[in-house]
């Protein structure tokens, strides 16, 4: 059989990852689930949840103190008379209408009453608590937050693509939302490639090595909320191959690892060719993770094209590439709105010298305390090196035209 020919496109960085995302952003959203609040967060969800009241649904006070009218007290000092308690939950009946000269005592989340228009502390109470003197001027809406100021009854609190953190989970629940509609997770195989791979249960022969990137695959890809599907490692060989790249395409995406250099075992771009895959790229200008290879895969009788990633074996390329690249779409399929990659900054630790050409992403750690954070490179072995990377907290993003950063200077990273 002839092998057809993949024609070599490697792109900068930034047009790989500009192709990424465009590809994910004309992805279609999935199909939706029900689940309870308690399981929803880290969910995307897949209704607009609507406020069932105004929020807050009273003139909030803000704090325990008096709520006064604020004419009264434009002239300082003024003393008022204490007319009642408002306490958080007071029943709508038992809330007193406060007239010139009067206040009321009142606690922080209570409603302020009709005819106050602020909350204020006081600096006297008479010892019978019935007067309370003001010595600092006071004006319209302090301390209270307005009925409906935070949102209006009938408002989208919540809408689809989003994905549900503990300030959505807390909105969805102060809507009355004890279940949500969320996107279900997809699917995505992980079909990790070559002759010296051996199962995580499998005692290794000497040179051989266990499949470590099957795994940390799946832990981002639940990460991600996506489900991983974990086939069978893949010999070097392409009819075996093959079979398990078509049983790969079944599922929404699909991930191999390894056989996407140049070597003469590096059989994935030529199954994949012979399967009509149609290829965005097949290279990016980065440090770790080069040879990482993008495209789209249909099978005659299996329905719809599916996305599959190429990502190198090394297993720092494998993550790194993940992060860069497989992760929009894999966002994309679980219904979230396409996300732009930002990184943070930080002050370099120690200088670093690179050679130019590539984008790097090398494992690092982000130390320090408060505005005083610093990071510095793990010393490592190369993409090779889990254990390095294991120590790391962060990668430190290094453009590909430097090749010195001095110590002090700010540097992009991405955390991990
Ligand atoms: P490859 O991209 O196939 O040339 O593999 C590059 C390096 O990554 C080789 O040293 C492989 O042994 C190693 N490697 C490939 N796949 C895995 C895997 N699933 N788990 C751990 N290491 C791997
Ligand atoms: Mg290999």
């Amino acid at each position: 059989m002839s092998a057809p020919q993949v024609p070599s496109t490697v792109l900068s960085f930034e047009d790989a990852r500009r192709v990424v995302e465009e590809q994910a952003a004309n992805i279609s959203v999935p199909a939706t689930e029900s689940v309870d609040l308690l399981s929803a967060a880290g969910r995307v969800v897949a209704e607009v949840v609507l406020s069932d009241r105004d929020l807050p649904p009273f003139p909030r006070s803000t704090r325990d103190g008096y709520a006064v009218r604020s004419a009264d007290v434009a002239q300082v000092p003024a003393t008022l008379n204490v007319v009642g308690e408002i306490r958080a939950g007071e029943k709508f009946e038992r809330i007193p209408r406060i007239s010139a000269g009067q206040a009321v005592s009142i606690m922080t989340g209570a409603p302020v009453p009709n005819g106050a228009d602020a909350v204020v502390m006081v600096e006297y109470t008479s010892p019978d608590g019935q007067r309370v003197e003001i010595s600092r001027n006071v004006g319209p809406g302090e301390n209270i937050v307005p009925r409906g100021a935070e949102a209006k009854e009938g408002s989208a609190l919540l809408v689809p693509g989003l994905c549900l953190n503990d300030a959505a989970i807390a909105l969805a629940a102060t809507a009355g939302k004890s279940h949500l509609m969320v996107y279900r997770r997809p699917r995505v195989a992980v079909l990790a490639t070559g002759d010296e791979i051996v199962d995580v249960n499998a005692v290794p022969e000497p040179t051989q090595i266990r499949n470590s990137n099957s795994y940390s695959l799946a832990a981002q890809i639940r990460e991600a909320d996506g489900e991983p599907v974990l086939l069978p490692v893949a010999p070097d060989e392409p009819r075996a191959l093959r079979r398990l790249i078509e049983q790969g395409l079944e599922s929404e995406l699909l991930l191999l690892t390894g056989g996407v250099s140049m070597g003469r075992y590096d059989l994935v771009e030529q199954v994949l060719a012979e399967l009509h895959a149609e290829f965005f790229f097949t290279g990016a200008k980065i440090q770790p993770g080069r040879p990482v290879v993008f495209g789209k895969c249909g099978l005659a009788d299996r329905g719809s094209s599916k996305y599959f990633f190429g990502l190198p074996g090394n297993p720092v390329s494998t993550m790194v590439t993940f992060e860069l690249f497989a992760r929009p779409v894999l966002e994309a399929l679980a219904g979230q709105g396409a996300r732009k990659l930002r990184f943070l900054h930080a002050r370099l630790k120690s200088e670093i010298r690179v050679k130019t050409g590539l984008r790097r992403f090398l494992p690092a750690i982000l130390s320090g305390e408060f505005e005083d954070s610093q990071v510095e490179l793990v010393p490592w072995q190369g993409s090779g090196d889990i254990a390095a990377t294991a120590r790391a907290n962060c990668y430190l993003v290094v453009a590909p035209d430097c090749g010195r950063i001095a110590a002090g200077e700010w540097v992009a990273i991405m955390m991990r």
